[in-house]
């Protein structure tokens, strides 16, 4: 402490890139900010496949704060031009492929069971998949470039908050000092990007609020080198090769994931539902069991599979239990979450990059503006409106896992996502950064939409036959058909959906 002033403006616990970008961001304004990390980069980190609301965020981001390096970031053409040394993988879309238990992948001519639809009509343009390992490395080098001071292999090991003064009083300890010695801190902010770790919620007490979630659903997860092409070229009438995609390989009740990064290495993982009994106990020897013989019952996978190594993390395979969870606010006094440190729904839909990008973008803009009442009645929005959101993605997501097994009824309900997706991206085109988004992240307060997504979840739920999600299905495409101007479920494109992205970088690169 130097006289009456805090020695530091804020602390933020957690160097993912939401963490290190919001450092950037603070410091370049003359904030002095620590960045806490226990870990080190490089560092494994999953959640790899961006989306056309990333990647506007991110080019708006780096309009607004003049971030020059960042901006090739949100797109794969401008990517590999400036930044080569970063390693991602081209995304042009979402495919989904509907495999039978014990028979290889088929499909037929209207493409039954295969759904593609694109983000981008060309590769230049197209969304990435972030190797996190060298993404994250990129964005904290930038935040310490830029004044930030790290500490890896660091914990803030306890904290307290004097109202009075407005200032934490913390204490850190890094591994070296594991004998006991601490590292005193005052700073006037703390925020948490420690993303699942929840570090400020368990300090302050903030509860979670979760029972009320409808998402179940566990993961495992991991980095391969010689996974074999899927779909290396498109077919006649392909809007892109499935391979140049978030591929989801549906497993009757969950699905696969994989996402392929230019330098050999696919990101795999296995997503079913969360059997809550004995989870716990299982999970580590669970760890033991190759991906490959999880997807033994569908021989393509297994096969694609065959000569994959595992390569990252260096521990083995990672899993979870139950992935959603939310805790009650996103801020409080002098505390501030990352939207991914404040809940999580499932990888389905992608959407944490976008929604950790869309927090860094209300916290910079509250912390940064100049009066301290438009900074705390954007902050009390924002602290209802994250666990809100998370909300919104769960029903969303929840209804997609509903309809499975039933093809046709998982498309209905991901065209559910598809509309917020596109509604959102179409206000972000148009916005010229920080005065509030319409009807929220990914359409959240869209009262229309949301009337259409309780309905469809509610009606869902009395399906009890494939039949009937199947008639839910073609009931839910009626519903919508007014507003999907895309043609996500229109029959006449097969299955094809060409391009559903507003011209995202119109507005950033004229
Ligand atoms: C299985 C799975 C799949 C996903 N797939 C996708 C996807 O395809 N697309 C997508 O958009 N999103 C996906 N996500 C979400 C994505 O992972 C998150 O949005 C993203 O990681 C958030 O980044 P972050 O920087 O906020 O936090 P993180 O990446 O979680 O980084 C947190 C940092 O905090 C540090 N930390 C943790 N605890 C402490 C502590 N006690 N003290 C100090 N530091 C600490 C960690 O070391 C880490 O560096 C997925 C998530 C999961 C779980």
């Amino acid at each position: 402490m130097t006289g009456g002033r805090c020695e530091l403006d804020a602390v933020i616990i957690g160097s993912g890139f939401s963490g290190s970008l919001l450092a950037r961001i603070l410091c370049t304004r003359g904030w002095r900010v620590v960045l806490v990390d226990r870990g080190q980069h490089p560092r494994f980190a999953v959640g790899e496949s961006t989306t056309p609301i990333a990647d506007l965020l991110l080019a708006e981001l780096a309009s607004t704060y003049q971030l020059q390096d960042v901006a090739p970031l949100a797109c794969y053409g401008k990517w590999k031009q400036h930044s080569p040394h970063i390693t991602c993988g081209l995304k042009r879309g979402f495919s989904y492929y509907q495999h039978e238990r014990g028979l290889p992948f088929s499909d037929d001519d209207q493409h039954s069971r295969s759904w593609l639809v694109a983000a981008s009509s060309e590769d230049y343009w197209s969304d990435t998949h972030w190797l996190r390992s060298s993404v994250d490395q990129f964005f904290v080098g930038g935040a310490v470039a830029a004044g930030v001071s790290l500490r890896e292999r660091t914990q803030v090991i306890a904290a307290e908050f004097c109202a009075r003064r407005q200032r934490w009083t913390l204490q850190l300890q890094s591994d070296e000092e594991k004998s006991g010695r601490c590292e005193p801190l005052q700073c006037r902010w703390l925020i948490d990007a420690s993303g699942g770790a929840e570090v400020v919620s368990r300090l302050v007490g903030n509860p979670r609020d979760d029972d009320c979630m409808l998402t179940r659903t566990q993961a495992v997860w991991g980095h391969f080198e010689g996974v074999s092409d899927f779909r290396p070229q498109a077919a006649a009438g392909d809007p892109f090769a499935g391979d140049h995609s978030a591929q989801h390989h549906l497993t009757g009740d969950g699905w696969c994931w994989m996402l392929r990064m230019d330098n050999g290495i696919t990101s795999v993982g296995l997503v079913q539902p969360a059997d809550s009994a004995g989870q716990h106990e299982r999970r580590s020897a669970d760890n033991a069991v190759s991906l490959r013989q999880r997807l033994a019952d569908w021989p393509e996978l297994s096969e694609l599979m065959r000569q994959a190594v595992l390569v990252a993390p260096p521990g083995g395979l990672q899993s979870s239990s139950r992935l959603s969870r939310c805790r009650r606010r996103a801020a409080g006094a002098g505390w501030i979450l990352l939207p991914q440190s404040c809940g999580f729904v499932d990888p389905l839909h992608s959407t944490g990059i976008a929604h950790s990008l869309s927090g860094v973008s209300r916290i910079a803009a509250a912390l940064l503006t100049e009066e301290t009442q438009s900074c705390s009645a954007m902050l009390q929005q924002y602290a209802s409106d994250v666990p809100a959101e998370i909300y919104w993605i769960d029903q969303l997501v929840a209804a997609c896992y509903s309809a499975l097994p039933s093809f046709s009824a998982f498309q209905a309900a991901c065209a559910l996502y598809f509309l917020a997706a596109i509604g959102f991206e179409q206000t972000l085109v148009g916005h010229s950064g920080g005065s509030g988004w319409g009807a929220g992240f990914l359409q959240c307060c869209d009262m229309d939409l949301r009337e259409i997504v309780q309905q469809a979840g509610r009606s869902l739920q009395e399906c009890s036959s494939s039949a009937d999600k199947l008639e839910w299905a073609g009931w839910l495409r009626q519903r919508i058909s007014t507003r999907d101007t895309a043609g996500l479920l229109d029959p006449a494109n097969r299955n094809r959906v060409a391009h559903t992205a507003a011209p995202k970088h119109a507005a950033f690169w004229s």
